[in-house]
């Protein structure tokens, strides 16, 4: 029954983590049990949603290399029906350390498939790279969400994630499909976003969501309170925005 969606781009700066938090906090004030998955060493979901990443006992760095169960990680009831699994910078050294793990590009698959029965949507938030950590979470996916900035170099370096997504297809995980692309940080005022978005939908098509985010203030403040945007501001653009693409996500438009 859930739905596992990897939101993952290898550039940095582009809003994955932005719209992993607020995608799933929406989800679940909407009614969804939600399930949050942070594999960026970066952390910035973890902190982004209140939890201090630099005084966890656990995070998700001990679950991949199996020294804790699923237990001892999850944070219940982040928001309503939201829960976490956290991450924080421990978590840099476990590509290398995965290497020589047999089934290497499996070990977040075989953790999840334990609770995806347990949550209507699990989202995972990728770090910058098209390691193994991502890797990871294309191959446990059911559908990735890919989030392009409204900037000039908005589709340069897409060829090598869509590549990427393409050879998990072909041999790790077949059933992946890309399930959106959204669009982020869009300025109206700018000739640039508007070309941006334009050239995003030819390439795309119909696989781009309708709600383009806008570049809201909100939405770069809200980490820093630890608050996803709609419970900092709840009237605010961003927090519109996210809630629409929620919608879309669920297929409740
Ligand atoms: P990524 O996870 O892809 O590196 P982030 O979601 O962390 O990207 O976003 C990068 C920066 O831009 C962060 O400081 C974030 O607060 C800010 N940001 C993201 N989306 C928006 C937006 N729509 N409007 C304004 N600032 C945004
Ligand atoms: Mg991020």
């Amino acid at each position: 029954m859930g739905e596992i969606i990897a939101i993952a781009n290898q550039k940095g700066g582009v809003g994955k983590t932005t719209t992993a938090v607020n995608l799933s906090a929406w989800l679940s004030l909407l009614g969804c049990r939600v399930m949050l998955v942070d594999i960026d060493p970066q952390g910035n979901t973890t902190s982004g949603v209140g939890v201090d990443k630099d005084v966890l006992e656990y995070c998700i760095y001990d679950l991949i290399l199996g020294n804790i169960e699923i237990d001892a990680v999850l944070r219940n009831n982040i928001l309503e029906k939201l829960d976490l699994i956290p991450s924080s910078i421990e978590l840099a050294g476990a590509e290398i350390e995965m290497v020589g793990v047999k089934n290497r590009e499996f070990i977040l698959r075989n953790i999840l498939v334990k609770v995806k029965e347990q949550y209507d949507y699990i989202i995972i938030d990728c770090p910058p790279s098209l390691g193994l950590l991502t890797i990871n979470a294309l191959v446990a996916a059911d559908s990735v969400i890919v989030p392009l900035q409204c900037e000039y170099y908005a589709l340069e370096g897409l060829g090598q994630l869509m590549n990427t997504i393409k050879l998990v297809q072909q041999s790790l995980n077949k059933e992946l499909i890309i399930k959106g692309v959204v669009l982020t940080m869009f300025d109206g005022r700018t000739n640039l976003s508007i070309q941006v978005v334009d050239e995003v939908k030819k390439f795309f098509k119909d696989k781009v969501y309708r709600s383009i985010i806008p570049r809201n203030v909100r939405l770069s403040e809200a980490p820093s309170h630890g608050k996803p945007v709609m419970v900092y501001d709840r009237r605010s653009r961003g927090a519109e925005l996210y809630r629409e693409l929620a919608r879309e996500v669920m297929g409740v438009e």
